[in-house]
């Protein structure tokens, strides 16, 4: 303290003040950012209930203000956050369905970014269900580069069994208007799987609608016990595993086999873990682990860090204990403030308890290096955990195909 403020009596201005008390926190406190990703709520509703959505309020409008919006943007600037260098910062929209937000909404929004960031290069992104898209939607993805993720589970009795709207009917023929208007412009997307029980029951017709449908950028989510309703999850029982390596091993095939025409995410995060040479390559999941490269806002401003599926839960793994994940919030809540907080450190340290856990333990550890802790909060209710079923899955089912079958798929 005391050479803080020898620090601050050498500084002229108020604003070098502030630099030096964040450069100071930089190098004394945890190590933050870069700040990766930004994820938005711009609202809680969702015109769909599909049955697996672990989400509250989907059936209330609680909506992002352009006045919030504006005031995340200066609050990250406030901040004086490094931004990544290897890609641009992604600005991702999700939750609740953000295409319920009008055309006129984003584009006021991207115009802030634009004004406002002026000096950070910015993609935007928007996960939706595609039930909404309209041409006024495409024009506006068109025009701002925006990057489209839709959720689809596979062909219509697949998809169907879970997407439902709130009377109980099925999604896909909407969800594939919205594909379908997308292909018409012209507008690249990639899509969300979740895989449940039936998919891995029915994997050739799976496969069989993604070439039907021209998907070509793929990422699969094996459907894990969360809040949700629905019990289609895989990965509890041991004798899954045969069929679920047998399914990863299919779409690898698939994906290796047109080239660069179908990508696979799983594919590309093990391959990049193995030729990785860089000293500080990390994987999705450790970005998760680290303070401030996720920045997740609600509706109201509340925010959090870490993985953004933790924001506004309530979870029981310490030090939350049923308390809803919040840190801040943005029209209030310094960053320096945050970063001091006994809430923040107890949630760091057992995060990092974790990794440290995993990386003596887990042969894995170099595709995966400890996690994310979301998973490990909601499946092991202890963020200093190390392995989930989300992992068994995701990290070591995947790694363990491609390593067994890496002869094989060196000759497609
Ligand atoms: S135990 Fe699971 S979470 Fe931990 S490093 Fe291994 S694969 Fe990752």
């Amino acid at each position: 303290m005391t050479r803080l403020i020898e620090i601050g009596r050498k500084a002229q201005t108020q604003n070098k003040f502030h630099k030096m008390i964040n450069y100071f926190l930089k190098n004394r406190g945890p190590k933050i950012g870069p700040l990766n990703f930004l994820f938005l709520q711009p609202t809680s509703f969702c015109n769909l209930a599909c049955k697996y959505c672990y989400l509250p309020d989907t059936t209330i409008n609680k909506k992002m203000s352009i006045q919030t919006i504006e005031e995340v943007i200066k609050w990250i600037r406030n901040s004086d956050l490094e931004f990544v260098k290897s890609h641009p910062l992604q600005v991702i929209w999700h939750a609740g369905e953000p295409l319920f937000c009008s055309p006129k909404y984003y584009k006021e929004a991207f115009e802030l970014f634009k004004t406002n960031l002026s000096n950070v290069s910015i993609e935007h992104i928007i996960q939706t269900n595609g039930t909404l898209i309209t041409q006024e939607f495409c024009d506006l993805f068109k025009d701002y580069n925006v990057r489209i993720g839709i959720s689809i589970d596979g062909p219509p009795d697949i998809h169907d069994l879970n997407r439902v709207d709130k009377h109980g009917k099925g999604s896909f023929s909407a969800t594939c208007r919205g594909i379908e208007l997308l292909q018409k412009n012209n507008i690249n997307f990639g899509v969300l799987s979740v895989i449940g029980k039936k998919t891995l029951l029915r994997q050739k017709e799976y496969i069989d609608f993604i070439l039907d449908k021209n998907i070509t950028n793929i990422g699969l989510l094996f459907e894990a016990p969360n809040a949700g309703k629905s019990n289609e999850f895989v990965g509890t029982q041991n004798d899954e595993y045969e069929e679920i390596e047998k399914f990863i091993a299919e779409m690898m095939r698939l994906s290796i086999k047109n080239k660069n025409k179908i990508q696979l995410r799983e594919l590309r995060s093990t391959l990049q873990a193995i030729m990785s040479t860089d000293q500080n390559f990390k994987t999705s999941e450790s970005i998760e682990q680290t303070p401030f490269t996720f920045l997740n806002v609600l509706q109201n401003g509340d925010f959090s860090t870490f993985s953004p599926d933790l924001l506004g839960e309530k979870i029981s793994a310490p030090p939350f204990k049923d308390e809803t994940v919040v840190f801040g919030n943005v029209y209030k809540d310094k960053l320096e403030d945050v970063l001091k907080s006994q809430i923040f450190l107890d949630t760091l340290k057992k995060i990092q308890q974790g990794s440290e856990k995993c990386k003596k333990t887990c042969e894995y550890f170099r595709f995966c290096q400890g996690g994310r802790p979301y998973y490990k909060a909601l499946m092991n209710q202890d963020l200093s955990s190390t392995e989930t079923i989300y992992c068994r899955v995701n990290i070591k089912s995947v790694t363990n195909v491609f390593l067994k079958n890496f002869e094989e798929f060196k000759t497609l």
